[in-house]
């Protein structure tokens, strides 16, 4: 630029995170991980808009509830004033398409998804605007079996990341009518203990009692733990399917406890709910939550249809996994290529393509804004990629049609290989690729986790 002005910076938006290259490795680990548990058990893929109308949350979710009261983003489209709201969570979501699709016309359906929420919360440790699940949804399923494999299913995640300290708190809501007889109990105890509520619990004392249980004022706690207990309530029908979830976890020995306190966030909830927890995380420790919503269905026009499901926040899961101590040491490539010259240049293009067709993982040295075109600043970002190898094509090796292939990598040595060799250029990627091969058979994994 001629005129020197100063261009303001822009940032990004507070509480969204933007996921660097480094972290890149982690949410890939994580994500592959979750797609296979979630496809040995039979689930299915579903991806849905990040925007849908507000009238879907509102109705979905309950008026009473946190998200919908002060943590959406809703806004007006301008172009032909709809009213819409950036997704908050995305059981709303997948049981619209559900219906709008008639997805579950032939029979029950396992669903699950990944991809960003949002929601205006105050940006802290584990709790962001912008923030993203892993969620599950069976639609159509009525019988505490599924309830047991979808938290079965997610002890085997934690299972397969690494993650030991994550413990199961289950509860059983009941019924719409069981949940009313409590209600009028529940309502009538917080009323003598009206000096000990706060603004929020006065305000939710007659619209959403229950939520009140779900404080996590300090003040109130012992107040809300001698509360008239829900599971005392159960009908026989409510009693016998959280029976049956408990005898199943039981068998397959996943560990649990009860909470008479856990309500969920949103009013939907029937019967089940479940938390994952960990003490890890500070205040912020639930990792995953969920439950069975038979009455959602319903409430959006369908025909009666019992699902459950549960959501899982990856940010805090991807937490627990670095605080595990499990480290990703990415390396960006298996080979780097070095090259002096403009013929040579157009030797390793070709050599490149080669040893990519071969599975190979290839950065080739590309000219940038800051230099470092020079044999020895080109090799320095050789070291620098993690490369197993670099492959160097100078003026020497285009003269005597070969490359030359040098072992970045330490332990060499001690294996008596030689640290560099000059090969035939048609020679280089069967050499390499045996060299590979060989460092498997050794267990020296070119890309992988090392906890
Ligand atoms: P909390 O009580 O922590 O606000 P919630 O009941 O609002 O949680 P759910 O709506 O059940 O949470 O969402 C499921 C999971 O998504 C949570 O257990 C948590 O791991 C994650 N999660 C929810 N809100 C956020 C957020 N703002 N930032 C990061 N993760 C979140
Ligand atoms: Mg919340």
């Amino acid at each position: 630029m001629s005129e020197q002005k100063k261009v303001e910076k822009i940032v990004g938006v507070k509480g969204m995170n933007d996921i660097l290259p480094a972290d890149a490795p982690l949410w890939e680990l994580f994500e592959n991980t979750v797609q296979s548990v979630l496809k040995s058990y039979g689930f299915q893929q579903i991806r849905t808009p990040i925007v849908e109308p507000t009238a879907l949350f509102a109705r979905g979710l309950g008026e009473v509830t946190d998200i919908v009261e002060k943590e959406m983003y809703s806004f007006t489209d301008s172009m032909n004033g709809d009213n819409l709201t950036l997704r908050p969570e995305n059981t709303a979501g997948v049981v619209r398409a559900a219906l709008e699709h008639n997805l579950t016309y032939d029979g029950p359906k396992r669903l699950w998804y990944v991809g960003p929420m949002f929601r205006h919360e105050r940006p802290q440790r584990g709790r962001y605007r912008q923030f993203h699940q892993v969620g599950a949804e069976a639609v159509g399923f009525s019988g505490p079996d599924i309830d047991a494999e979808l938290i079965m299913m997610c002890q085997r995640l934690w299972d397969d990341l690494g993650l030991s300290d994550i413990r199961l708190e289950l509860n059983s809501i009941g019924n719409a009518e069981e949940r009313n007889k409590h209600r009028a109990d529940l309502i009538a105890y917080f009323e003598q203990h009206k000096d000990l509520l706060d603004t929020d619990a006065q305000r939710r004392l007659h619209a959403n009692p229950l939520r009140i249980l779900d404080t996590k004022n300090p003040a109130m706690q012992e107040m809300v733990n001698a509360a008239p207990k829900l599971l005392d309530y159960l009908g026989e029908e409510s009693r016998a399917h959280f029976e049956g979830v408990q005898k199943i976890l039981r068998h397959n020995n996943i560990p649990f406890t009860i909470n008479p306190r856990l309500v969920r966030g949103m009013d939907y909830y029937n019967r089940t709910v479940f938390e994952w927890v960990t003490d890890q995380l500070g205040s912020q420790g639930t990792v995953c939550g969920g439950g069975r919503y038979d009455p959602l269905i319903e409430m959006f026009g369908g025909k009666p249809t019992p699902a459950c499901g549960f959501a899982m926040g990856v940010e805090r899961l991807l937490e627990l996994m670095k605080a595990s101590g499990e480290q990703y040491a990415p390396n960006q490539c298996d080979v780097y290529l070095v090259h002096q010259g403009e013929d040579a240049q157009l030797q390793s293009f070709v050599l490149a393509e080669r040893l990519r067709t071969a599975g190979l993982d290839v950065v080739l040295h590309c000219a940038s804004s800051n230099g470092g075109g020079s044999f020895k600043a080109q090799m320095k970002r050789a070291d620098a990629s993690g490369a197993a190898f670099a492959v160097i094509i100078g003026e020497d090796e285009l003269k005597g049609g070969t490359a030359t292939v040098k072992h970045m990598r330490e332990g060499n040595a001690e294996e008596g290989r030689a640290n560099q060799n000059s090969l035939p250029f048609d020679g280089v990627v069967d050499y390499i690729v045996e060299q590979i091969v060989g460092d498997h058979d050794h267990d020296h994994d070119h890309v992988h986790y090392h906890p």
